[in-house]
């Protein structure tokens, strides 16, 4: 930035470049993050750490390579930016004289294929076919304790053909195992204690940033504190339902209700603070916005996140006539967070030992 406040061309600016360049050849975001991420001199993402699809994402939708000021919009809690414009409602161009931002049509054209509207160039598309589902590579057979594949609308293990590989092949529809995971894995989330790594390194991969274990910990503490006051709050709530500050009992209601609130306001701003560079770990905790967080997530990012949490998900074959799918009876979710339930007990504590 230079005298003016208008934005000049830096070293990282080819990288710039070279994202939007690439997704408008119609790359994935996952393939150039790894691109970025690899090579004899890998490019530090933001905050120095990896780059992630996601971060990716944001730089192309990011109107300020446009040359357009940003406002961050943070109405509905997203982390998205939008165009400021002025009191007169015009434009704010950014960019110092003789500098020109992003080609326009080249930003149009990346944007586009993120959003799949336009047919990829051929040779991008049979490089992206075998693009994995969710849980490709995660699902493995009770019967035999393989890998399951993919086939069509479904996850089978087709060692069935022989009764001798594998006496209890699974079938399971695809879409409805996912979303049995997604469900557990959401509520995995969702118990998580503050000073659990989980939450953190998800928090991390979904926002493409990294931070030093000193932060980590502040943050830890920081979420420990906003689940106390946010216990106070509810806690007060309850007491005022049922009688508790019933007349004459409430002349000290209105300053616990102050302290509570005040208690909760600073927990959040000591959250907001200890995040690196607003790494906002709390979403995590909240169903509404998790939810909508993962929508907004793209498929690799997704396999990512669930595998932050879960070793290998182990699916039974299902009764004869027994529909629909019961995730419950079927379904084992190996946490990495626990033993090995397929290492014995002994060996088990020995690898993690020496791991
Ligand atoms: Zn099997």
């Amino acid at each position: 930035m230079d005298a003016s406040k208008k934005l000049r061309h830096n070293s990282d600016w080819r990288y710039v470049l070279h994202i939007v360049e690439s997704a408008a050849l119609g790359f994935s975001h996952r393939s150039i993050a790894k691109g970025l991420n690899s090579g004899p001199a890998p490019i530090a993402g933001p905050g120095g750490g990896l780059w992630y699809p996601n971060a990716v994402a944001r730089i192309i939708h990011n109107p300020v390579y446009e040359g357009r000021q940003v406002a961050p919009r943070q109405k509905d809690g997203s982390r998205r930016f939008e165009v400021y414009r002025d009191q007169q409602g015009n434009r704010v161009r950014v960019f110092a004289d003789g500098c020109e931002p992003v080609p326009y049509e080249l930003l149009l054209r990346a944007r586009q294929n993120a959003s799949g509207n336009r047919l990829l160039d051929p040779a991008v598309r049979v490089a992206n076919r075998e693009t994995p589902h969710l849980l490709t590579d995660s699902v493995m057979c009770f019967g035999c304790r393989r890998t399951a594949s993919v086939r069509g609308l479904s996850h089978v293990c087709w060692r069935g053909k022989d009764a001798l590989a594998c006496a209890e092949p699974l079938s399971v529809f695809r879409t409805a195992l996912e979303d049995y995971v997604t469900e557990a894995w959401f509520a995995r989330l969702k118990a998580t204690r503050p000073e659990d790594p989980l939450l953190v390194v998800a928090a991390e991969r979904w926002t493409g940033l990294r931070q030093t274990p000193e932060m980590a910990t502040e943050l830890a503490d920081a979420l420990a504190a906003l689940k106390t006051a946010e216990a106070g709050v509810q806690r007060l709530v309850a007491q005022q339902a049922s009688g508790f500050f019933d007349p004459p009992f409430d002349t000290h209601l209105p300053r616990l209700q102050y302290e509570a609130r005040a208690a909760l306001d600073g927990a959040k701003r000591r959250v907001a603070e200890a995040s690196p560079k607003q790494l906002d770990v709390s979403f995590l905790l909240e169903d509404e916005r998790l939810r909508r967080a993962w929508d907004e997530a793209d498929l690799s990012l997704r396999r990512e996140l669930i595998r932050l949490a879960v070793r290998r998900v182990v699916v039974r074959k299902g009764k004869r006539g027994a529909h629909p799918f019961n995730g419950d009876d079927r379904v084992e979710i190996h946490w990495l967070d626990a033993p090995d339930p397929w290492i014995p007990q002994a060996e088990g504590e020995d690898l993690a030992a020496a791991a």
